[in-house]
């Protein structure tokens, strides 16, 4: 699976306004770029295998609303490949994420100001959670049944209006939780300071799915749970994103709808963090429901947009493989022109595919990176020379070794050494 934001989204090249981080962003392309972006994006996963594409901010007025969205749900049925809309249940905009629409989550919460959720004191919540400019992100209170009510309608609307959809990746919110008095004391565990909550999954996934199912029974629906599969060893503790399960995990998750995928992050398991040993304990039952694991690869979440990140693919998929998970997921933000997210793309598809089922790197060079790459070996000679950036003395090197090589190749895979090159250049150069 692919995961993007709209508004970093950038498949069609040369058009102004692509962000390159970022999560509640404004949209800065063009409303016919952001067609074009898509378009691209989907027609290439049906190409190479990739099953689903989740998209944040689909419904937004800016880049054509309901229109446009059906423009590319065509496009992904046309491609065999499902198009999921990112829907935040309790905060992160509602079904549609932007405008003047009666399923915005903020124009929902600015008609009622009673149903927004409140801090420990007593204040609205709605802030800001802008990272590139300012952007107020609005929650509402999940106690409250007209709110449970406005996520099942809106879903109901998506799915009617969207009938060719494949489904949503849903979320509760990890912007913080509502402290009024009712979901205190609703809340069964420990929530204090927490920035997300088992329990409020545990109350909104069921509804939502049920309101998707009475629409449209072969939904896929994932589930975001913002954390990773293995027990955290305190009792006591709430887990911020990223962070293990909280010790009352298992009992709310019991409480999700049946038959859905249940996403899990990957990024402390696995290469290049590997800060969290993933143990038996941490293994997922597929029964009811089925599981997938994301990473922030090749992000500046946690690196550098748009880096190689095969090897880095292949543990997460093989430890994933060995604990249990049925999907991965990685952003798909960025262009396969940038040779780096191209590999990882095509890493993503080989090394989750049966043709390669213990998900070996070395495969994955043999089969596909070293044809790409001018001939046996260039894969990890790729890989390897990638890894010494902003290195100045190392990157010097390496580019003694790439620019000869560039001369003497098929220009498609001198384009994947020159942007090596430049990428490696650009990372230690003192010009300006
Ligand atoms: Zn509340």
């Amino acid at each position: 699976m692919f995961w993007t934001w709209d508004h970093s989204t950038e498949w069609a090249l040369n058009r102004a306004g692509a962000q390159t981080l970022g999560a509640s962003n404004y949209y800065g392309r063009r409303p016919e770029t952001f067609i074009e972006d898509y378009t691209r994006l989907l027609q290439w996963c049906g190409k190479h295998h990739i099953d689903a594409v989740v998209v944040w901010g689909l419904l937004r007025d800016i880049h054509g609303g309901v229109e446009s969205a059906k423009r590319l749900c065509d496009v992904a049925a046309k491609n065999g490949v499902r198009l999921l809309c990112g829907v935040g249940l309790n905060a992160y905009g509602g079904v549609y994420y932007e405008g003047n629409s009666p399923y915005s989550l903020e124009k929902h919460l600015e008609a009622h100001p009673e149903l927004y959720g409140f801090d420990q004191a007593g204040n609205k919540m709605a802030f800001n959670f802008g990272l590139l400019g300012q952007k107020i992100t609005h929650h509402a209170c999940p106690s409250r049944g007209e709110n449970q009510q406005f996520a099942a309608d809106s879903l109901r609307w998506l799915f009617t209006q969207l009938p060719q959809i494949g489904g949503v990746q849903m979320e509760t919110g990890d912007t913080g939780i509502c402290r009024c008095k009712t979901c205190r004391e609703r809340r069964t565990h420990p929530e204090n300071e927490a920035s997300l909550s088992w329990d409020d999954m545990a109350l909104m996934y069921p509804i939502a799915a049920k309101a998707i199912r009475s629409v449209s029974p072969d939904a896929l629906i994932v589930c975001e749970t913002y954390s990773n599969p293995e027990p955290s060893p305190d009792p006591k503790k709430p887990q911020g994103f990223g962070e293990n399960k909280a010790a009352w995990a298992d009992e709310c998750l019991a409480k999700f709808p049946e038959k859905v995928f249940v996403q899990w992050v990957g990024d402390s398991l696995s290469k290049p963090k590997n800060s969290v040993a993933w143990t038996d304990a941490g293994k997922v039952s597929n029964a009811p429901r089925s599981n997938i694991i994301r990473a922030h690869y090749s992000t500046y979440w946690m690196g550098q947009r748009g880096e190689i990140a095969v090897d880095w693919i292949a543990d997460l998929a093989q430890k994933s493989t060995a604990h249990g998970m049925e999907g991965l997921s990685i952003f798909g933000e960025v262009s396969p022109f940038v040779a780096g997210a191209e590999l990882n793309y095509l890493a993503l598809e080989n090394l989750g595919s049966a043709s390669n089922p213990k998900a070996s790197l070395e495969i994955f060079f043999r089969d596909v990176a070293d044809p790409l790459l001018g001939g046996k070996k260039r894969g990890k000679q790729f890989l390897q020379l990638a890894r010494t950036f902003g290195d100045g003395p190392r990157v010097a090197d390496a580019l003694k070794e790439i620019y000869p090589l560039c001369a003497k190749l098929p220009p498609d895979a001198a384009r994947r050494w020159t942007w090596l090159a430049n990428s490696l250049s650009s990372s230690v150069c003192t010009a300006g």
